[in-house]
């Protein structure tokens, strides 16, 4: 039986997951996401996939980041009319997701045509809330733990990956071989989100390695998150966090709220402004087999925050000089109200700007994080004094240390491991660790080449 591995992004950067696998009778889509970061990537986003939607027989979604899904409403529009497989999570924040960015895009594009500053005339927004729609009605959720016959002989069954709400690993039984695809892993011991599960055996298996080349402090986040907010506090200045508004928002506000109950921050208002981080912090109390929190720690955390919905409520808070913290999207800082938050206090020393995840190469947050003092926003250019922090231990993904914990759970090595979801030093490092420890044999993944499995 032939079997091959495609990759269309996901390879070589970590973000445009889309991966196919192709057997004789089916072609399997793991992911469909977006391109984000680097103008080089996102282009990429405007031109046709190299196969034809129409002929790929089902999608199967890890989970619901914009890097993983966001491609789905394009797929749809060109064709595609399969079923989409996720978890009910994931179906549920997808459906925020892609709501919010069809919203986002399409506002961009008019606001583009009216200023008349787009070299496309005109102006088009990347795909519309009637795409978006479309894509939604493919969803089909399933649970964990599942068998779900894809078409022939291929079977999903999907386990815990821990990195978000709903997030799995996905394990694709094709005749006798079995792949298995990592997805986004998390952490292990988080304050809410579960490990990730082991899986036993894989003849062929594709994981990520975002930090493949790092390890995330070792220090409690919580200390460390109380520490950042109480000097910023004390000089007077407020805290941004830039935060994916699905996943770390959420685990954010726990953390809030636990240093709030043990006495701390307990003058320092906490906002949460994303209507799309309100949703998704709603869905906590839904989901409670998803994550550790229990119905009634999930409410209060919620509670302890105040929730900014609409637009001019936002901007009272971005002149609201009192001291406080402000959690808002996107959390590489590349678009959303975080932007008008950070233009606002960004330029004040006594102000701090903390990140709190993965920030891709390209965007404004990893120019922060790089030491530039200037940033590039609406069209100006904004001085940046506020001290620029990050706590990789809020990381909704493991580090190098959890992937290979991870790795270990398998009870023999997989024929062939293929390393996607990095920047290539991240995704090398991993491989050479792979190597060293496990004597495994690992490729790093070439964007858009056909790997033949079962040679
Ligand atoms: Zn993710």
């Amino acid at each position: 039986m032939s079997l091959s591995l495609t990759s269309f992004g996901g390879a070589g950067t970590v973000t445009g997951s889309k991966h196919l696998i192709e057997t004789s009778d089916a072609r399997i889509l793991l992911d469909c996401g977006l391109f984000q970061g680097l103008k080089v990537l996102r282009e990429r986003n405007w031109e046709p996939l190299p196969i034809d939607p129409r002929s790929i027989d089902a999608v199967v979604l890890t989970h619901a980041h914009l890097d993983h899904s966001g491609y789905l409403p394009i797929l749809a529009r060109e064709g595609f009319a399969g079923p989409v497989y996720c978890t009910a999570a994931t179906a549920d924040l997808t459906e925020i997701l892609l709501r919010d960015s069809a919203e986002i895009a399409e506002k961009d594009a008019a606001y583009a045509n009216r200023k008349g500053f787009s070299k496309h005339k005109p102006a088009l927004p990347l795909f519309t809330m009637r795409d978006v729609e479309r894509a939604l009605t493919l969803l089909r959720p399933i649970g964990f733990h599942v068998d779900q016959r894809l078409r022939g002989n291929v079977a999903l069954r999907f386990r815990r990956a821990g990195h978000i709400l709903g997030a799995a690993t996905a394990e694709l039984r094709c005749n006798d071989r079995v792949i298995v695809f990592s997805g986004d892993l998390g952490r292990f011991g988080d304050a809410v989100m579960l490990d990730p599960e082991p899986i036993a055996r894989a003849d062929y298996l594709l994981v990520e390695s975002t930090y493949g080349d790092r390890t995330h402090a070792r220090t409690n986040p919580l200390d460390a998150l109380g520490a950042i907010i109480e000097r910023t506090v004390a000089r007077g200045g407020t805290i941004v966090i830039p935060a994916f508004t699905v996943g770390r928002a959420q685990v954010l506000l726990h953390h809030l709220w636990t240093l709030k109950e043990a006495g701390r921050l307990l003058s320092t208002p906490v906002f949460l402004d994303s209507p799309m981080a309100i949703r998704a912090t709603d869905l906590m109390c839904h989901h409670l087999d998803d994550h550790r929190l229990p119905q009634d720690v999930c409410e209060a955390a919620s509670a302890a925050t105040k929730y900014v919905r609409d637009v001019e409520e936002s901007k009272a808070l971005t002149a609201n000089p009192v001291p406080k913290v402000i959690i808002a999207g996107s959390g590489m800082a590349t678009g959303g109200r975080v932007l008008h938050h950070i233009k606002a206090f960004g330029p004040d020393a006594r102000s701090t700007i903390l990140f709190a995840g993965y920030q891709a190469a390209g965007t404004r947050g990893a120019r922060l994080l790089a030491g530039e003092t200037e940033l590039k926003m609406f069209g100006a250019w904004v001085p940046i004094r506020a001290e620029v922090a990050n706590l990789s231990e809020l990381s909704a993904h493991g580090d190098v240390d959890e992937i290979m914990r991870w790795l270990h759970g398998f009870e023999a090595p997989p024929e062939r491991t293929f390393i996607v979801h990095g920047e290539p030093a991240a995704a090398d490092a991993l491989r050479v660790r792979i190597g060293r420890e496990l004597q495994w044999r690992a490729t790093v993944v070439d964007d858009r080449r056909s790997y033949n499995l079962g040679e």
